[in-house]
């Protein structure tokens, strides 16, 4: 699943793209007709991210998107139009094309390809969401009950506001949840994912299954900051990778399950817990 790095990148790009100019909105798999005739013509004003959020605001209305397990945004254009080609999970390439545009000076967009749930287009590209878990449009007081359910995101505020800090201690020591189930619950703390989730503890030496109303406060805050750290990180590159020592290797846990830690030598264990699998070194994650 994407993480918050991924969505805030999203945000950027449509901030780069599309906002300040009329956009097109369509629907061409036919499952976001109505919302997409409500957001059509209009000029989007700004898009942000909220943990794994991106909403788009168009003066009363609000696009939300919930990429979920498989969702991806695809962005194509012409020369005018700089965007990274897919943002969300892992799609093929796109391949080039020759630019054609409308009476209007508008590039054409290619035939939809597969189910495109929304399709947004400007002058000179467009941009196909495939496969999201939310796709809707917002009122502003249904906005504000989704992200009055969200914990803070540490990419939302800069590093020296101490607050989102603070809000995360607050709602660890008030559940008796393990750390691991916390770390994923998006009240708590929004944006983080399984691979945060199991890095961060690695490098902090926290035991997942310790209770989140039990972790040391000094703990927890190193704990926000090597997240905050590690999320800012998978901004700027695009892609998740903890192993800060060059090499090839990307995680220190993840998906490394039977084989030795590195810190300690202990074989990294896995398992299921809430339906997403869990990775820790039973061997120096401790306490
Ligand atoms: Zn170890």
């Amino acid at each position: 699943m994407p993480e918050g790095h991924t969505l805030h990148r999203l945000a950027a790009q449509i901030n780069t793209v599309f906002v300040g100019r009329p956009w097109r909105v369509s629907s061409p798999q036919g499952r976001f007709t109505a919302g997409a005739q409500r957001l059509d013509g209009q000029t989007p004003e700004h898009a942000e991210a909220w943990g794994k959020h991106l909403f788009v605001h168009l003066g009363p209305e609000i696009w939300q998107v919930h990429l979920g397990l498989y969702g991806a945004f695809s962005f194509r254009g012409d020369a005018d139009f700089a965007a990274e080609t897919t943002i969300g999970a892992p799609r093929a390439a796109a391949v080039t094309f020759e630019p054609h545009y409308d009476a209007e000076g508008w590039l054409i967009p290619e035939p939809p390809q597969g189910a495109v749930r929304a399709r947004i287009s400007a002058r000179h590209g467009w941009a196909d969401l495939r496969g999201p878990a939310t796709c809707a449009v917002l009122q502003l007081a249904e906005y504000q009950k989704v992200i009055g359910r969200l914990g803070p995101d540490p990419l939302r505020q800069p590093r020296t506001d101490t607050t989102p800090r603070k809000d995360f201690l607050h709602n660890l020591s008030r559940r008796r949840i393990s750390i691991a189930a916390a770390l994923m619950d998006q009240a708590v703390i929004a944006g983080v994912g399984n691979i945060y989730r199991a890095e961060s503890l690695f490098l902090e030496q926290l035991d997942p299954h310790t209770p989140s109303n039990q972790l040391d406060p000094e703990r927890a805050a190193a704990l926000w900051d090597r997240l905050s750290e590690q999320l800012r990180d998978g901004v700027a590159e695009g892609r998740i990778r903890t192993v800060r020592t060059g090499g090839s290797r990307r995680h220190w846990v993840y998906k490394h399950q039977g084989t030795g830690c590195p810190r300690c030598g202990t074989l990294i264990a896995a398992a299921e817990l809430q339906g997403r699998r869990l990775y820790w070194c039973p061997g120096c994650q401790r306490d």
